[in-house]
């Protein structure tokens, strides 16, 4: 465990040699103070939609003049987990940003939103997490990219939040097509069976934290939700850094 920390402690100079941190904004660019939260400026954290009033089932984004605590969706779907919460509302920057991250490589951003992801476990006084699990990709999709970004950042969560990461146990068994052109009912479908556990044993009587990037219907926190109950978690609780609106 030591080691390991020590080992972290390195790479982390490392990064921070290769890509200095809190020094420019990480959504505009512009010079900021090496004190400034999340390395974002005052008028980007401005005009970032952090989400301060959401469903308290899944963590969605609510219209200030929305009146129920539920989203649409959660009123009509019943999720596998047992709370989900997110950070910031998906829009067109937010968009760029974790594009960034996907396809530009540029992984030091998992650590701010990481950062983000932390302060929201800890507003919402989550308890002692027995497993960090990040939602994994299907073997042939992680070597494409060459990492999974979801990874990254439950790495950076665990280290800020004291709690186990285990990036092994639930795999992806199915080569599933990008979700994001599919409807809500073919997105379900595409995720079915999709996961596996490995060691059932270890997930017994657990309370597990799900790590995912976006929230959008859920679904494929849902499939691997099932498959940790099916092991028998005791509780699932799940955390993306950003969710959608109305999708
Ligand atoms: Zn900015
Ligand atoms: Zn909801």
């Amino acid at each position: 465990m030591k080691s390991y920390k020590v080992l972290w402690e390195l790479i982390d100079g490392l990064l921070d040699f290769i890509y200095p941190r809190n020094i420019e904004c990480i959504l505009c660019g512009t010079a900021v103070e090496k004190t400034e939260k999340y390395s974002l400026c005052t008028a980007c954290k401005c005009q970032i939609h952090f989400v301060n009033k959401e469903c308290k089932k899944c963590g969605k984004p609510l219209e200030e003049m929305y009146l129920p605590d539920t989203c649409h969706d959660c009123m009509l779907t019943n999720h596998f987990f047992t709370a989900g919460y997110a950070c910031v509302a998906y829009d067109e920057e937010i968009k760029k940003l974790i594009y960034r991250l996907k396809y530009g490589g540029q992984r030091y951003l998992a650590y701010h939103m990481a950062e983000m992801m932390a302060a929201k476990i800890r507003q919402k006084k989550l308890e002692q997490i027995d497993w960090i699990i990040p939602v994994p990709l299907h073997i042939n999709k992680k070597r494409q990219r060459g990492f999974n970004q979801s990874e990254i950042i439950g790495q950076y969560i665990s280290r800020q939040m004291g709690w186990p990461l285990d990036r092994e146990n639930l795999i992806r068994i199915k080569d599933t097509a990008t979700q994001n052109k599919l409807s809500k009912e073919e997105r379900k479908i595409n995720m079915k069976n999709a996961f596996q556990i490995l060691d059932p044993s270890k997930i017994k009587a657990k309370k597990i934290l799900l790590i995912d990037d976006i929230y959008t219907t859920g679904s494929t926190l849902d499939s691997c939700s099932k498959e940790l109950l099916r092991a028998g978690a005791k509780d699932i609780y799940v955390i993306t850094f950003a969710a959608g609106k109305n999708l």
